[in-house]
């Protein structure tokens, strides 16, 4: 594997001091970044593979980071939250985050978060050389193996969380599953019990795939149950 470069966002000199041992000890290379401004700026600048962003920042906090870095670029971020911030990971995925650990945390965890985030990205990198599979519903066109959707020929630029979600369910139509069965087949391991990520996650695919997201055509809410794919 190539040197994987991770930005660390984080006004904790001790806490980021400990992470970039870490990292640097794994392979990676690091660099660090003690204030939100700062941080962006590297963001933008230094195009790392992978962003470790702190919530409560100075200058500019982390989800204000997070929302500017997505106006212009797909790089994982990984957010590091505090145990009380419960709404925060959500505001947090809402603002593009792909995934988020909470405090305090493991640095093993923390690093197989990294790889396993830094792994999804080279993964669908890899898939746009794919050969094509498309499956068509309706006016949505989905490339199984490049994830890729089209909405009228048009691209819809799916995270690739959201992609995950609709080809699970897109590939098993009209198959209703529980939050907690698709957090379990789709985020996998590097999730536990916030179902609340689901809700989060169909949210951002109806504001994308749907023509009018409270009055949806391809996913769908079984109530009291959860959600599936229907043919429109
Ligand atoms: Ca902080």
């Amino acid at each position: 594997m190539e040197c994987k470069k991770v930005l660390i966002i984080e006004d904790e000199k001790s806490i980021a001091d400990i992470i970039q041992f870490n990292l640097n000890k794994e392979g990676f290379e690091t660099e660090t970044a003690y204030d939100g401004k700062t941080g962006l700026e590297k963001a933008l600048s230094s195009k790392p593979d992978l962003i470790l962003l702190d919530v409560m920042l100075p200058v500019i906090d982390g989800f204000q980071v997070c929302k500017k870095v997505r106006e212009s670029s797909t790089v994982p971020i990984v957010m590091l939250t505090a145990k009380e911030e419960e709404v925060d990971k959500v505001l947090g995925l809402e603002l593009g985050a792909d995934d988020y650990i909470t405090k305090p945390f493991g640095m093993r965890e923390l690093i197989a978060r990294i790889k396993a985030n830094i792994r999804r990205t080279d993964l669908m990198n890899s898939l746009q050389d794919a050969p094509a599979n498309v499956r068509v519903f309706g006016n949505l066109a989905i490339d199984l193996n490049r994830y890729e959707v089209r909405k009228d020929e048009t691209p819809l630029e799916l995270t690739l969380r959201e992609f995950e979600l609709l080809k699970y369910l897109a590939e098993r139509e009209n198959r209703v599953f529980s939050r907690e069965q698709l957090l379990e087949e789709v985020w996998g391991y590097e999730y536990y019990g916030d179902i609340r990520t689901v809700d989060v996650t169909v949210r951002r695919l109806r504001e994308k795939l749907e023509d009018d997201s409270s009055n949806p055509a391809y996913i769908m809410t079984k109530r009291g149950i959860g959600y599936y794919f229907r043919r429109p």
